[in-house]
């Protein structure tokens, strides 16, 4: 398949022309240089690295209706909130089934790999592996012990699963429980991410001591705060729509006017689709309604770039030849690739290939 148009990926946005087979990018020019051969598939569009969901909580895909209304905490504090009651009270079938829809409809959506806050322990994340297998999403599982104070011997038993430990608020925690945390994530390489400032707003230091990997939310956080937190080089995932279902926003306008890690994630299953390309749009749409706009550029990174340099893995926000991942295309105009992207993208709009031959053959 020939795509000519644009590329939007870790170098920014440029006209160019890419050649794809089977999934993977085999040629990448300037525009116009492509030349044609005969029979070649031709796309307008744009080509992006594929995105990276950095914040959901998959499980609570268990809650098919609309949650009663309140406070935050009334909802999905642990250990009583709504969303707890409803995981305790689902089937372990019940859960993995729903996990998987979850997982499908990211699938459809084009997402490469999600990074999960799975609660219920070794248990919750050995879950989270089952719903996971055969999905083409990658699933970082950064699972949550449940003994406090943590237990050593279950903080290995569940690091020996899961990618890491994904805690509830650090206000939920004691320091001692974020700094034994974090202290076996490093020691086994694995990542510790935090909700934080999320309801209330907390002092930096209580969050950033135990020098976590990423930071969840940071609505509350004030200028400095976030100045403090781009210093200490710690980047923050954050979910627009979650945080509005509250009547919150984070301070997205002076993260990117700061130069802050900003990661985008569509948070609790229960409340929103795990879907990217509409919390880019509603991330965009929601800071011209607060008169705080943030570019597309920004957002589009938040969810195409970013989040691979935070895994440690930037080539895979290249669209290039040696790009170990497959990219996607999108049907759309190539004139101003972040806008087009952040405010127009629908899983319909992702080119798929032609399946093989030998493939429809078997499908028939
Ligand atoms: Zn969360």
């Amino acid at each position: 398949m020939l795509v000519v148009g644009a590329i939007l990926d870790i170098d920014g946005a440029r006209p160019a022309y890419v050649r794809i087979r089977n999934g993977r990018v085999t040629e990448v020019g300037a525009r116009g240089a492509e030349g044609r051969r005969r029979g070649e598939r031709t796309v307008r569009g744009i080509v992006v690295p594929a995105p990276v969901n950095a914040h959901t909580h998959l499980g609570d895909a268990v809650s098919v209706s609309e949650p009663p209304a309140g406070p935050v905490a009334s909802l999905i504090q642990p250990p009583h909130g709504y969303k707890f009651r409803l995981l305790a009270g689902a089937s372990r079938a019940e859960k993995v089934r729903a996990i998987r829809a979850a997982l499908l409809r990211m699938e459809q959506d084009g997402v490469a790999a999600t990074v999960d806050f799975r609660e219920e322990g070794r248990p919750g994340v050995e879950l989270l592996r089952e719903a996971a297998r055969g999905s083409s999403v990658r699933v970082l599982a950064l699972g949550r012990p449940l003994s406090r104070p943590v237990v050593r011997t279950e903080l290995d038993r569940l690091l020996a699963v899961a990618d890491g430990v994904g805690l509830s608020s650090s206000r939920d925690e004691t320091d001692e429980t974020c700094r034994t945390v974090a202290r076996a994530c490093r020691a086994a390489g694995k990542k510790f991410g935090l909700h934080a400032s999320e309801a209330v707003r907390e002092k930096p230091e209580r969050y950033l001591d135990p020098r976590p990997d990423l930071l969840v939310h940071l609505t509350k956080a004030t200028v400095d705060d976030l100045v403090t937190v781009r210093d200490e080089r710690v980047s923050v995932a954050v979910c627009p729509r979650s945080n509005a279902l509250f009547g919150r926003q984070p301070d997205l306008y002076s993260m990117e006017r700061l130069g802050v890690s900003v990661l985008l994630g569509t948070d609790n299953a229960m409340f929103h689709a795990p879907s990217l390309w509409r919390e880019m749009e509603f991330a965009y749409v929601a800071s011209r309604l607060r008169r705080r706009p943030v570019s597309a550029a920004f957002l589009a990174r938040a969810a195409l770039v970013e989040p691979w340099k935070w895994l440690g893995e930037p080539e895979a926000a290249l669209v290039a030849p040696e790009m170990p991942g497959r990219p996607l295309v999108l049907r759309l105009p190539p004139d101003d690739p972040a806008y087009q992207v952040v405010t127009r993208t629908t899983e319909h709009l992702i080119v798929r290939g032609r399946p093989r031959r030998r493939q429809r053959a078997a499908a028939r």
